[in-house]
């Protein structure tokens, strides 16, 4: 297990990948649009390990869908009592702000109304604090690490490669292939069922195991 560099500011590192030798990969899941009680029952009964980081506005059905959103059987079908049957189910909830806001755009105070509101949320829908902090879009700034580290926030997370709709796994770098601790950002999509189960597939094909990102993160701080 490797080490994190610690920042020399005190703030939050930014994470888009885990310090590893060991083939294993990390799956985290964004926003919460499309509530399907089909990917819960996988999560429990295969014990896959998946974070979620939950956008307030995206569980509660509000305003208008993402696009990547639209068209699903399941949009905000369970609401926050969603959120808890995952984290039931095994999964961490994690922060993904109040609104999805290009957040580098508002200032310190925006941010961490943004940040603290949701794990607020969250603590109070499911029992539990979030420790870990994804910036929609990818986009953060100083000010972010600031208000994250006021919100009880220990790291930022971003991903190394993004799934697409039929489980194609979409590479940031150009060789296209796995790599120990990796982190795959899935979307709450319809579909995500068998997308999920044709990705995990695919991962455990190429001899990866999934790794509990939560357990990997301690043990790295340590
Ligand atoms: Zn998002």
């Amino acid at each position: 297990m490797g080490r994190f560099p610690r920042p020399g500011d005190g703030l939050p590192p930014v994470i888009s990948s885990i310090p590893t030798k060991r083939k294993v990969v990390f799956l985290t899941i964004d926003d919460g649009w499309e509530q399907d009680p089909g990917f819960v029952a996988q999560v429990r009964d295969q014990r896959i390990p998946v974070a979620a980081f939950v956008t307030r506005d995206a569980v509660e059905a509000r305003g208008t869908a993402d696009p990547t959103a639209q068209g699903g059987r399941f949009l905000g079908a369970g609401k926050w009592r969603y959120v808890r049957d995952l984290r039931d189910a095994g999964a961490t909830i994690e922060n993904h702000t109040l609104t999805h806001p290009n957040l580098p755009a508002l200032g310190y105070a925006g941010q961490k109304t943004e940040i603290c509101g949701t794990s607020k949320l969250i603590r109070r829908h499911t029992g539990t604090a979030p420790t870990l902090f994804r910036p929609p879009f990818g986009n953060h700034n100083t000010l972010t690490r600031r208000a994250a580290k006021a919100c009880g926030i220990d790291a930022l997370l971003l991903w190394t490669a993004t799934v697409q709709p039929g489980g194609k796994i979409a590479y940031q770098v150009p060789d296209k292939k796995l790599r120990p601790g990796d982190i795959l950002l899935l979307h709450f999509r319809p579909n995500l069922a068998r997308d999920f189960r044709i990705l995990v597939a695919k991962i455990k094909r190429r001899g990866f195991e999934l790794g509990n990102l939560d357990a990997y993160l301690k043990a790295a701080a340590r």
